[in-house]
């Protein structure tokens, strides 16, 4: 008999939510909806909650009482939790086999890695989870036998283009005993790519989260405008993959076809194609190492134009040149550049700055922001204090600028 998988989705109310959620819909003997999590859209978390009838829901604190109520009051008897402890409570309960870590920002750490101490199998959207506390993240996956697995599109490419050994053992990809010599991220580009810097720093938000092949939440939106985006997936890969950031090339292939690729020291490049859905890379991941069905397109190869592949300008796009960088000093300074990029980000919704200050800020909060290094035994609290430490400077850099 096969067992079903009880699964949590945190962040079930956005983007990767939806891709997840209508993959699970499709195959309800397989899956069970457990428990889902929301922050600012309740209406949305309700009606998911009405669709699916989860057994525990996680909302913001304040949302408690109110959320309780609402789904008393409709009959449905589901244990409701709030805030950071209870992503946490969810994410190691007993009962849920897989999470979906699918909560956008810093916001996504904490319960992440609860997860990983819970020897869960992990769903890994949540790049910044990995680009705060990649080393930790990984020993607590090692540690407590937790399996992760990708779902970010370029990631989940690359762990299907390696070799099952390091598949079942995602770590330490050597060229002489697997022959990886590289491994290639690729970028659409953004919705930027054939305009100029100056149109560029013109840029409004509706412009900015335009994104030509994907449809994502705002943030990640923003970040492919910038190709911050490919920056964190830079440093997510380091981690995910144990290798150091110069054995891994970033191609822009704006088609968004080609999904990333391994390149072996015979000459071979293994690439995973499929249509730009999210729902492919969820699917593998919620299945692997079985397939399932996953709703998406079919690649239609005879309706397929060319495929282009380009090299990254790293002037107009100096945020995948900061990651780099970043990768280079050491987790502090993963730590500092993703709060500034974050912060920034929320600054350029909002309409205080401008789309090209974006790597000016990340790149003066790099420079300026004096952290000491993170020792070999740091936790979840030296993290969050350089991340607190980093928010506090940009949040003062910002304000000046706008
Ligand atoms: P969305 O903005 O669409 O969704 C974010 C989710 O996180 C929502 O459920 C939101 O709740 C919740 N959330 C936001 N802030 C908080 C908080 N402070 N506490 C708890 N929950 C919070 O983002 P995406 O789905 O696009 O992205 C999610 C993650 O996946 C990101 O890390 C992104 O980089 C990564 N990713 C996304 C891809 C995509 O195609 N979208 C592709 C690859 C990676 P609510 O909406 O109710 O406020
Ligand atoms: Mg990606």
């Amino acid at each position: 008999m096969v067992m079903t998988q009880r699964i949590a989705v945190l962040g079930a109310t956005g983007s990767i939510g939806d891709s997840t959620l209508a993959i699970l819909a499709a195959h309800p003997h397989d899956y069970e909806v457990y428990a889902l999590s929301g922050y600012q859209r309740l209406d949305k978390l309700f009606a998911l909650c009405q669709q699916f009838i989860p057994k525990r829901v996680c909302v913001a604190v304040d949302s408690v009482n109110e959320f309780a109520q609402r789904l008393n009051q409709a009959g449905l008897k589901i244990d409701v939790v709030g805030g950071a402890a209870g992503l946490i409570d969810i994410a190691t309960d007993s009962q849920v086999d897989t999470v979906v870590a699918a909560i956008v920002g810093a916001a996504g750490l904490p319960s992440t890695l609860a997860s990983a101490r819970a020897g869960k199998r992990i769903l890994l959207a949540n790049k910044e989870a990995l680009v705060m506390a990649g080393q930790v993240m990984i020993e607590a996956v090692k540690t407590h036998h937790s399996i992760l697995l990708p779902i970010d599109s370029e990631h989940n490419a690359i762990f299907q283009c390696l070799p099952p050994v390091i598949q079942q053992d995602n770590t330490q990809i050597h060229e002489r005993s697997h022959g990886v010599r590289k491994l290639w991220l690729t970028a659409s580009g953004g919705p930027f790519l054939q305009q100029s810097f100056s149109q560029m720093q013109k840029a409004g938000v509706a412009e900015a989260v335009k994104h030509p092949n994907w449809s994502m939440g705002q943030k990640i939106s923003v970040d492919s405008a910038t190709m911050m985006n490919k920056g964190l997936e830079l440093i997510e890969a380091c981690h995910l993959f144990d290798l150091p950031e110069n054995k891994i090339n970033v191609v822009i292939h704006p088609q968004s076809i080609i999904h990333s690729m391994v390149e072996y020291s015979d000459g071979s490049f293994l690439a995973q194609l499929g249509s730009p859905d999210m729902k492919t890379p969820i699917a593998h991941a919620l299945s692997y190492p079985a397939r399932i069905n996953s709703g998406s397109q079919p690649l239609d190869l005879y309706a397929l134009s060319a495929l282009e592949f380009i090299k990254p300008d790293l002037q107009k796009f100096a945020c995948l040149h900061l990651a780099r960088q970043a990768m280079q000093s050491g987790t502090q300074a993963t730590i500092v550049l993703n709060a500034a990029n974050e912060m920034a980000v929320a600054a350029f919704l909002a309409g205080q700055v401008r789309l090209t200050d974006i790597a000016d800020i990340n790149e003066q909060a790099l420079s300026q922001v004096q952290v000491s290094t993170l020792s070999a035994n740091a936790d979840i609290d030296d993290i969050l204090a350089i991340d607190g430490i980093a928010r506090r400077y940009t949040e003062v850099l910002i304000a000046k600028m706008a």
